[in-house]
């Protein structure tokens, strides 16, 4: 299992949810780009780390320096590689090949192409290790499996010209481990599901209990009386009809907080408490049932006594997915760990 921790780890904190992952038994990691990956390195792990994304032949020689396998979509790139990795002396470069069955991102589209790539790599193992073979499924976590079938279809297809198999063959998401049987792949990319998040945001049940490993908490910064009649923020789009506690959150869309969720409400002292105003870039305005003292805490993401808001609660109200709540977290919002 290779724990996928691009993006920040989701925005949990790349080397944190990293150290986490492999404590908890992952054998390696996939992170988007070459940079997470050397941050990575730099923490001092060692594990086997994959990049997903492409990354610039010019890069390849770091890469293989610091042992980080590539993702690869096309012959020409390992032709330019080819020559920087000689030229540089570099060690020999770890490479997935990835296949495109229906993503439509990158990687070979045809298994003529394939085949004529690995060809090209048992010609200069001196160069390079074939060490990997992917697909990515675009529709994994939804109910209609017609077009993930499609997808088997053509990963079957592209395996079929390959004479051996590289150590790693991996063809699953998250979405793909929890609700399908993997097409005969060894290894999966784990990533949404090890930060307890569901990857079809609830409309499939996960096969085991997903806990969320993250809450997203503030603190009351000022508070004050508003007389009836008072507005609330840009625009003035909040009237307070009749005299209120009002409390104001260091928080706003700056940290990932979506300006869009006037409307929707934090827990304070385990009530709900609405969002007047719109969220501004560094703070926003909650209604409170009576006046609180400053410090008193606040969660926007979490449990607070019998209630609770879940990510994909605010991801719904903001018209996306929980995905892009969690990697949009912004970077000045401090990350605290605790102990399982
Ligand atoms: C991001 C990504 C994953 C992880 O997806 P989850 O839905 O978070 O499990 C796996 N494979 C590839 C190629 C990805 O880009």
């Amino acid at each position: 299992m290779f724990a996928v921790v691009k993006a920040n780890g989701y925005g949990h904190g790349l080397t944190q949810a990293a150290q986490a992952c492999l404590e908890a038994g992952a054998t390696g990691l996939c992170v988007a780009i070459l940079d997470e990956g050397l941050t990575l390195r730099a923490a001092g792990i060692t594990v086997p780390i994959l990049v997903l994304g492409i990354t610039e032949p010019r890069w390849a020689s770091l890469a293989a320096e610091q042992q980080i396998s590539l993702t690869v979509g096309s012959l020409d790139w390992f032709r330019q590689a080819a020559e920087l990795l000689t030229t540089a002396q570099a060690p020999i470069l770890n490479v997935h090949l990835a296949l495109d069955t229906g993503m439509g991102r990158i990687g070979f589209q045809e298994p003529a192409a394939l085949k004529e790539t690995v060809d090209y790599l048992n010609a200069h193992t001196e160069i390079f290790t074939f060490e990997g073979i992917f697909t990515h499924f675009a529709t994994a976590d939804e109910q209609d499996p017609t077009y993930f079938k499609q997808q088997c279809q053509r990963w079957q297809a592209f395996m079929a010209v390959l004479s051996t198999r590289p150590r790693y063959v991996h063809v699953s998401n998250t979405a793909t481990s929890l609700w399908h049987d993997a097409c005969n792949g060894n290894m999966i990319r784990y990533g949404v599901g090890i930060y307890g998040l569901n990857p079809s945001g609830g409309t499939i049940e996960s096969p085991y209990q997903l806990e969320p490993a993250l809450r997203l908490t503030t603190q009351l910064a000022f508070v004050k009386h508003l007389a009836a009649g008072m507005s609330v923020s840009y625009g003035a789009t909040y009237t307070a009809k009749q005299d209120e506690w009002v409390g104001t959150l260091p928080i706003g869309y700056a940290d990932g907080y979506p300006r869009r969720m006037q409307g929707f409400y934090v827990l304070v002292d385990g009530q709900k408490c609405e969002i007047i105003g719109r969220v501004c870039m560094d703070q926003m305005m909650v209604r409170l049932p009576h006046e609180y003292p400053v410090d008193t805490a606040v969660t926007l993401i979490g449990q607070d006594g019998e209630q609770t808001i879940t990510m994909q609660a605010v991801a719904d109200y903001a018209g996306t997915i929980h995905y892009e709540i969690a990697t949009t977290l912004g970077m000045r919002v401090p990350r605290v760990y605790e102990d399982q």
